[in-house]
């Protein structure tokens, strides 16, 4: 099965990738926790990232691509793949289809947040140095309840990046709503609602 989660900053992609995880098995693929990884190990791939990232601008599509369609590549075996932050631009999404060939995305799930509740969410945002588990401010200065690992702001999460990030995704990746609709693969969840309620949407999305 792949789940593809599509949704601005801070619409809460990762918390529901993360019980996808723990409920039906699938494997969290997050595009943003990649290339994290990669910035961390100081790999070329991750030097080049950096600079994008820190602005919220997107990194190189053919870069990401390789990334993420290499990670894809080794997730064979088990009940499938949640795949977050990725595609976000119209050639990922093409490149994606390509790559998959006739077996195709199973769901879109586009989960909903209105632009102020996006801003608020992001710049009370702490994240594990460790898991990427996302905290709020009042827990700065604790350890990861996961993994024991250091609390963090992202440089993206600070004001000038977030609102960078929030126009890059109106313009460059808003528009995949219409390409998966028009697929007939787009289920919309609210994302305004608690964690659970929206869990339960996206539950009931993958049940049909
Ligand atoms: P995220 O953790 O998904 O918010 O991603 C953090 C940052 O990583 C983004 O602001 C981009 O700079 C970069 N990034 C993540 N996924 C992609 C992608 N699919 N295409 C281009 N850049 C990405």
């Amino acid at each position: 099965m792949l789940v593809v989660l599509l949704g601005a900053p801070g619409a809460g992609k990762g918390t529901q990738a993360d019980i996808l995880t723990e409920r039906n098995g699938l494997t969290h693929v997050s595009s943003g926790d990649l290339l994290r990884m990669h910035r961390q190990q100081k790999t070329e791939l991750g030097q080049l990232a950096q600079s994008y990232m820190d602005r919220g601008d997107l990194v190189p599509d053919d870069v990401v691509i390789r990334m993420v369609l290499d990670k894809l590549s080794e997730e064979t075996d088990g009940p499938g793949v949640v795949l977050d932050g990725f595609p976000r631009t119209a050639p990922q999404a093409k490149a994606l289809d390509e790559a998959l060939g006739g077996s195709g995305i199973d769901v879109v799930l586009h989960v909903k947040v209105p632009e102020d509740e996006l801003v608020r969410r992001l710049s009370n945002r702490y994240i594990c140095r460790g898991c990427s588990r996302p905290y709020t401010a009042e827990s700065m200065g604790k350890a990861c309840e996961s993994c024991g690992g250091e609390l963090y702001q992202r440089e993206d999460d600070m004001p000038e990046a977030v609102r960078n990030r929030l126009q890059v995704y109106a313009n460059q990746t808003y528009p995949l709503i219409d390409y998966y609709e028009g697929k007939g693969k787009l289920v919309e969840v609210n994302g305004l609602q608690d964690v659970d309620a929206v869990t339960a949407d996206v539950m009931e999305a993958l049940a049909h």
